[in-house]
């Protein structure tokens, strides 16, 4: 167990004004105006032996072996007298240990995000797009440091260019130093005496470009393209953010896409599904010749191979899957009413066998199934 009462020095009958007395010393000696940064960490020591000693109940609990500054030991972070250790900490050395110094005037700008809709053929293809993005840009006029041309940066005439400025502030320690921005020059340590006036000091102005955009295959909905460097400009013209272009699929008429599948349903007259057939069937890759073999069901696939949508970033495509529908024909006239019985009359199916069929998933949750991709 760390010994407290060593760290500040004081025997272990020491009075709560002999620990605060041996405390205030240490915590100035170490203070980094004086100590520099080799101080900081045995300040932590002494402030955390501190925290522990000057409470009576922490120091209770640590004389009979059980340190309330361990995280076991269930400590609360903070003072007896109402200081947690945080804003000692901080008064000391400066906002949880941020340097002290000019701010820089370019800082990146932040990312952007566009969303653009693409069709199916694009998705499965690629596609070259042109895109119309408004973001900010380096100011032309002053080239991103916000001064009117011919005119420049001039030094902080408060913090002369450190950014920030030194206060002293009474505490129960006595005289500490603290470290705060500039009001002045916000930090920077310049300042801008005649201001760009097309960016008023900005150093950036909004603009609506026109880009060229790569869609590859096989993206999606969801999927983002990253323009690297093509987001907002920062202030003073600072680094450019990153552009993320967000897909959006506009569904299709016919076509259904499942991962880099292609589903659609193939309507299909009794007759021709019984007697088989060749049809043309309007792609994504133009017609494509089908050939139905006699004797077709409702809810078969046939499936074109290599004609859905291409894999994103691999090659290769997926497939088009045909699900065959069979249209019952309605509204006989005589003839064919006639022509139909003869053929039941011929097959013996004019009162046929009432047969159910195994308890199989039907054709619709088939083809729900197919659609899902189970
Ligand atoms: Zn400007
Ligand atoms: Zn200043």
């Amino acid at each position: 167990m760390t010994d407290y009462y060593e760290i500040l020095g004081v025997p272990r009958d020491a009075s709560a004004e002999q620990i605060k007395k041996s405390y205030r010393k240490l915590a100035r000696e170490l203070h980094p105006d004086v100590a520099g940064e080799a101080g900081e960490e045995r300040f932590k020591d002494v402030a955390r032996a501190y925290e522990v000693l000057s409470n009576p109940d922490k120091r209770q609990q640590y004389d009979m072996g059980v340190d309330p500054s361990s995280p076991s030991g269930g400590a609360g972070a903070g003072f007896g007298n109402g200081f947690g250790f945080q804003d000692i900490f901080e008064t000391f050395f400066g906002g949880g240990g941020q340097t002290a110094g000019p701010v820089p005037r370019a800082r990146r700008g932040q990312d952007a995000l566009v969303r653009m809709d693409i069709d199916l053929a694009e998705a499965a293809f690629g596609a070259k797009r042109e895109l119309q993005v408004d973001t900010a840009v380096v100011c032309g006029t002053c080239g991103g440091n916000g001064c009117r041309p011919g005119t420049d940066l001039k030094t902080c005439d408060v913090c002369h260019g450190r950014g920030n400025v030194q206060r002293v502030a009474r505490s129960f320690l006595g005289q500490v130093m603290t470290t705060a921005p500039c009001a002045a020059c916000q930090g920077f340590g310049t300042v801008i005496p005649e201001p760009c006036a097309d960016c008023s000091g900005e150093g950036r102005v909004r603009s609506r470009r026109t880009l060229t955009v790569n869609v590859p295959a096989g993206v999606d909905t969801g999927t983002r393209i990253k323009l690297t460097a093509q987001g907002e400009v920062g202030p003073g013209g600072g680094p450019a953010g990153d552009l993320y272009v967000e897909i959006r699929e506009k569904p299709h008429d016919t076509f259904v896409r499942r991962g880099d599948d292609l589903h659609c349903t193939l309507q299909v007259p009794m007759t021709a599904a019984a007697l088989g057939t060749v049809l043309d069937l309007e792609t994504l890759d133009g017609e494509q010749e089908i050939d139905l073999r006699p004797g077709t069901q409702p809810g078969q696939v046939v499936t074109l191979k290599g004609l859905g949508v291409g894999h994103l970033h691999a090659g290769g495509r997926g497939d088009l899957n045909v699900h065959v529908e069979v249209q019952v024909p309605t509204g006989l006239d005589d003839e064919q009413t006639e022509l139909l019985r003869s053929l039941a009359t011929l097959r013996g199916e004019e009162r046929p066998e009432p047969r159910l069929s195994a308890a199989h998933p039907g054709v619709f949750s088939r083809l729900r199934d197919k659609l899902s991709g189970r």
